[in-house]
């Protein structure tokens, strides 16, 4: 029977060849209509044989293009009208809505073919895309997504590129980025006062300049990277002090999984996360083999590898043939310290002044977006940095939302907006502590509010009352409520979140990171919350320390171990290795200040007993990125059979009805081993093995309690490979399900998503 039908297709439906996907498949199946975007999604009038429509639906919704995500279809049927031909509607301006903003996404096989075929018409164009590759959230300028509102519309398609946009069958059809050598951006080399080189000759200069030892900066997707050659030790160490960044990890750059496998272990969980459309760094396992310089990951197993994901990096890495030049580039994003990752065509001179040479284009970006970070564990992924290749997407969320904007915290700082069932995750912004963070902040909130149409009736923010991100909240709330959410709680609720409970059952939440601000006032980070989205009860926590000078005792972990040390009653004994890093005036100061509790806050930190024990051990005494000195404890003891002993935490139980974990018995068994020589990496797994025995004991504690089998494991402490990997063991093994992020990380990064949910809850 002939009918008609309008069909509506919500979710991310543009730029991602949805209206040609549905111009082929209707005429496959001898339909006729239109499809256009509309502020309610895509909307497709059709109509035909009734069963065809049937099987149209059923493809719409089973086989969508690899790029769309598909939330919802609606269908309402009619008389026919008896139309001819099928067509695509342009995009009306004035139409704006609920449709989703599209991610960048690495280049495509297809597009990689076409790069490296001499007789193909983009052979080694620098910005070959299709519709299934290519810039999207870093380009967009508004929605709804078409060239016009890209950066891309400063470049005219020439006629070939037109008649392929315009061509049903073609790869690129409708594609909103694409060009070729004749009408695309130009790629240009500068080298310090020298005149620009455009073209091949750009490419070819800035691969001698990398073949000859210096640093490249190269405009990529989502701002300047910083490279050089891998395996040159001498200037991978010039980039750090270029950078101010002496330690923390740099990640590396190679062409394929194949050369990946080269420099770490690369299993098939892990090449499928490096390949995937997303392309983040991935955290691997150096090789046996390992041949890169020393100085990209000092200190750690592990390196983070990326593939190379648009056809500028692989143009610089080079095609078959090409003169031979480094196989593997550190990448890094270029910056110094603590900025933002610099993007624009005006940060042009202080990339200049970072680099020996810089290989730039165009193309503007709009949008910074640092490089994603994920790392494999058991059957699972860890992102430790949701961004490039995620960011705008929406995560669900676990119940219908009011308009809402949360702040995050201040350190790995992203922020939310919120609306019905979506939650938009910013890209990562960085560490508030920057005042070129903040306007970036700043910058790109508006520009989501502007994306998802989100227009925020109320600002969830931290509890912390100096937090910068909060005093942003309150002073552009106006009239809107600023909901204060705790620190922990937000922690917690992220993965209750993201794991789609509704709140109706409260979980065991075990949020273990250096620093949040407690309810209290103490700085809380190791916590055992019973808590729904509505509230939470402290069920237990680690014992209060005394943290001596804040920011000092983070950056120097020694200080930690003797505030620990004298805590526990032990002697400040010179071959303890935190007594010999302390010089004796620093010693002095410190003991007066224990003593008196002047300039000291409680803390309750589980990262900060990290840091005391990777003291004491002697394996890092000062530290240059955040959580140095944990990291590489969980470094040596990975690995390490600690059996048969482990540590154990004596219970107290406070007036208040709440337990604490007491790392007086931990320190006090830590100092005895090294007495007794036992070595670090001993000592290490056991501190480790003992951490995981506290989960464990914790959630048997929480379910006497509440009965409650659902143990969700959060904070930055999980991002611990080690730890986390034992206590889901653990738990598993004693019925417990645990919990843990899927898309959003454990860390500080992933909190504004459990702040929009506890804002919304009250
Ligand atoms: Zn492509
Ligand atoms: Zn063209």
């Amino acid at each position: 029977m002939m009918i008609a039908s309008r069909v509506i297709v919500r979710g991310v439906v543009q730029g991602v060849g949805f209206r040609p996907f549905v111009h082929a498949t209707a005429t496959e199946l001898g339909l006729s209509g239109s499809v256009g975007n509309s502020a309610l999604g895509v909307v497709i009038d059709i109509e035909g044989d009734g069963e065809a429509i049937d099987a149209f639906v059923a493809r719409v919704r089973n086989r969508p293009p690899p790029l769309a995500r598909v939330e919802s279809i609606e269908r309402e049927d009619s008389p026919p009208l008896g139309r001819q031909g099928f067509c695509i509607i342009e995009t009306d301006a004035g139409a704006v809505g609920r449709t989703l903003a599209p991610a960048d996404v690495g280049i495509c096989d297809d597009c990689l073919r076409e790069l490296t075929d001499p007789s193909d018409r983009r052979y080694r164009h620098p910005f070959i895309t299709c519709t299934n590759c290519g810039p999207r959230f870093t380009i967009i300028e508004s929605m709804p997504y078409d060239r016009a509102a890209t950066t891309m519309k400063r470049f005219p398609l020439c006629a070939n590129c037109a008649a392929e946009y315009v061509d049903p069958s073609d790869r690129r059809f409708h594609a909103q980025p694409i060009a070729c050598p004749e009408c695309g951006p130009t790629l240009s080399f500068v080298e310090g006062d020298a005149p620009a080189v455009t073209g091949e000759g750009a490419l070819l200069r800035a691969r001698s300049l990398l073949r000859d030892g210096k640093i490249l900066a190269v405009k990529g997707i989502g701002g300047f990277h910083m490279a050089c050659d891998a395996r040159d030790d001498r200037v991978v160490h010039d980039l750090r002090e270029r950078k101010h960044r002496p330690s923390k990890p740099l990640a590396v750059m190679v062409r394929d999984v194949r050369e990946a496998r080269a420099l770490g272990v690369v299993g098939d969980a892990e090449a499928d996360a490096m390949s995937s459309r997303e392309r983040p760094i991935v955290l691997v396992a150096k090789a046996s083999g390992y041949t890169l310089s020393p100085s990209i990951a000092p200190g750690i197993p592990d390196i983070g590898i990326m593939l190379a994901y648009n056809p500028i990096q692989h143009l610089l890495l080079g095609l078959a043939g090409d003169a031979a030049g480094p196989a593997a580039l550190v990448m890094t994003s270029a910056n110094i310290g603590g900025e933002p990752i610099l993007y624009s065509d005006d940060d042009l001179e202080r990339v200049g002044d970072l680099a020996d040479g810089v290989l730039t284009h165009n193309r503007p970006i709009l949008m910074p977006c640092d490089d994603s970070v994920m790392r494999i564990f058991g059957s699972g992924r860890q992102l430790l940095r949701r961004s490039r290749g995620y960011a705008p997407l929406p995560v669900a969320a676990p119940f219908d939302l009011p308009p809402t904007l949360a702040v995050g915290a201040d350190l790995k700082n992203t922020f939310c907006l919120a609306e019905g069932a979506y939650v938009w995750p910013s890209q990562h912004i960085g560490d508030m502590g920057d005042l070129a963070v903040i306007d970036s902040f700043a910058a790109s909130e508006s520009h989501f509010e502007s994306i998802t149409g989100v227009v925020p009736h109320q600002i969830a923010c931290d509890e912390h009352p100096r937090y910068r991100s909060s005093s942003w909240a309150r002073s552009r709330s106006g009239d809107r409520p600023v909901r204060v959410v705790g620190h922990h709680h937000a922690h917690v609720a992220s993965v209750m979140g993201e794991n789609g409970r509704d709140g109706s059952e409260p979980v065991l939440g075990i949020a273990f990171d250096g620093t949040g601000y407690g309810a209290d006032g103490a700085v809380w980070g190791g916590e055992l919350l019973l808590a729904t989205y509505k509230g939470y009860r402290r069920l237990a926590h680690l014992g209060y320390v005394p943290l001596p000078g804040g920011d000092a005792g983070v950056e120097r972990p020694y200080r930690m171990a003797l505030a620990h040390l004298w805590h526990a009653g032990l002697d400040w004994e010179s071959d303890l290795a935190p007594v010999a890093a302390c010089p004796p005036r620093e010693q002095s100061v410190l003991l007066h200040q224990l003593a008196t509790g002047f300039g000291c806050v409680d803390t309750s930190s589980m990262g900060r007993l990290f840091d005391a024990v990777s003291s004491l051990t002697g394996v890092r005494q000062s530290v240059d990125y955040e959580a140095q000195a944990a990291i590489e404890l969980e470094g040596i003891s990975r690995g390490v059979d600690c059996a048969p002993s482990r540590y154990t935490f004596d219970w107290v139980q406070s007036d208040d009805d709440s337990w604490t974990a007491d790392p007086r018995s931990v320190i006090r068994a830590v100092v005895r081993d090294l007495r007794a020589k036992v070595p670090a990496d001993v000592i290490g797994a056991r501190f480790h093995e003992s951490v995981a025995h506290l989960v464990l004991e914790w959630a048997i504690r929480g379910r006497e309690l509440a009965g409650v089998d659902e143990v969700v494991l959060t904070g930055g402490v999980f991002q611990n490979p080690l730890l986390l990997v034992r206590a889901c063991a653990l738990l598993g093994e004693a019925g417990f399900t645990p919990l843990t992020g899927l898309q959003l990380p454990p860390n500080d990064g992933g909190l504004a998503y459990g702040q929009v949910l506890v804002g919304s809850s009250s």
